[in-house]
């Protein structure tokens, strides 16, 4: 496996590559034995067991910090036994494609043979295996190249780069706190803090019975969905029904939402601090809904004591939607199922709210007290894959 950007990452490099092999024997576990290590800027994972190096591919797919994949053939460092090798499994792999080259690389100089008449031989080897099959030679633009490395140990003999998840090793970034709703953004929002190496816990608000066991069970099934990258989520739940029905009856109608969005930070915030969350995480667009407009946003971001992350802030829905299809949520997103925030939706939202207004509708209650008690019930569990 290949790591572009990690080795670009200077003196922190070691501790990155701990993270990264950490992150990968805990993918691998459930699956069985594998050896994992790195050397030179590349990770190995070596199994005896082909059926099991298969099953691990598209799990270590979904490894961020990864940013390709290819299958090697590890071989005893002699010419014979690397041709032997591209005969039987490399030729095969080309029959169909365009063009191809032979590229080698040796990181042991005193390897008898030098890297173009590795290249040579290599070269000449699948044209021979192939004969009319054999796609052409392109050493400018070719489709697939084959790479023979010279290591220290063995030589390494692989055709054909699978892409990986990209971004940086998960948990290398701190901690953060996804607002996670049942809908299509927010996994998505979490989806790219994790790749960025954010660690991700979530926190659901419900307004139960006007909300179902199985709207939240839905979420609880989106957590589930970004444990294929993220391994475990830590899910918090607050109910708001007492809070919303307060609002309700207190406040004018066309301030709920914005009222209700900055309760929800604030209780955010108080769940991130006793998680040691260093930020929250929201799947807000830039003008999708009421909530998300600039004023809107401003007059949520001002009960903030913690950086707010919108990482869809500048997002089109189709843009979302792709990599909510992507990372396999949004069958589940679009399941119809209430959310807290639809069940009193002002049929009219203040699109531009300001400040002043928005304090004088929060002068009208008690919400400290309705958010204490909120916050006291908060529910905790883990999610797992
Ligand atoms: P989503 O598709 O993520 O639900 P949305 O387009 O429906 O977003 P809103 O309902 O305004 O937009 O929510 C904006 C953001 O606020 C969500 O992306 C999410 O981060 C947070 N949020 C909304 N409802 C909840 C909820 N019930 N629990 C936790 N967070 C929520
Ligand atoms: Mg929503």
């Amino acid at each position: 496996m290949k790591y572009g950007e990690l080795i670009l990452k200077g003196a922190n490099k070691s501790y990155f590559d701990a993270i990264l092999l950490k992150q990968i024997r805990r993918k691998l576990k459930p699956l069985g034995e594998f050896r994992v290590f790195t050397s030179q800027s590349t990770v190995f994972v070596e199994s005896e067991d082909d059926a099991l190096l298969d099953l691990a591919l598209p799990e270590l797919q979904r490894v961020f910090g990864v940013v390709s994949l290819s299958i090697a053939y590890r071989v005893e460092k002699n010419l014979d036994a690397i041709l032997d090798t591209v005969r039987e499994k490399i030729a095969p792999l080309l029959i169909g494609a365009e063009s191809f080259k032979a590229d080698a690389r040796r990181s042991d100089k005193k390897f008898a043979l030098k890297s173009p008449e590795i290249c040579r031989e290599v070269g000449a080897c699948i044209l021979r295996t192939l004969g009319k099959a054999a796609p052409k030679v392109d050493v400018h633009n070719p489709r697939e190249v084959v790479w023979v490395e010279i290591r220290e140990d063995f030589a390494y003999v692989h055709a054909g780069k699978l892409p990986g998840a990209g971004g940086m090793p998960y948990g290398t970034s701190g901690r953060a706190l996804l607002l996670l709703s049942g809908g299509i953004d927010s996994p998505v929002a979490g989806y790219r803090m994790a790749k960025r190496g954010a660690f991700i816990d979530a926190l659901h608000f419900e307004s139960f019975p006007y909300t179902s066991e199985r709207a939240k069970e839905k979420v609880v099934d989106l957590a589930r969905k970004l444990c294929a990258y993220t391994d475990t989520v830590n899910f918090a739940c607050i109910r708001l029904t007492e809070l919303q029905l307060a609002l309700q009856e207190a406040c004018r109608e066309e301030y709920f939402t914005i009222l209700l969005r900055r309760s929800m930070m604030r209780l955010a915030c108080r769940v991130a601090e006793r998680q040691k969350c260093g930020a929250i995480v929201t799947g807000e667009s830039l003008g999708q809904v009421a909530s998300q407009t600039m004023d809107a946003l401003r007059c949520t971001d001002a009960v903030a004591n913690l950086p707010v992350y919108r990482p869809l802030i500048g997002m089109d829905k189709e843009e979302i939607v792709r990599t909510s299809r992507e990372i396999d949520c949004f069958e589940t997103s679009i399941l119809p199922f209430e959310d807290c925030c639809t069940v009193f939706t002002p049929r009219h939202p203040k699109l531009n709210p300001t400040l002043e207004e928005v304090l004088e509708e929060e002068s009208k209650l008690n919400l400290k007290e309705l958010e204490d008690k909120a916050f006291s019930e908060i529910e905790f569990f883990r999610v797992n894959r």
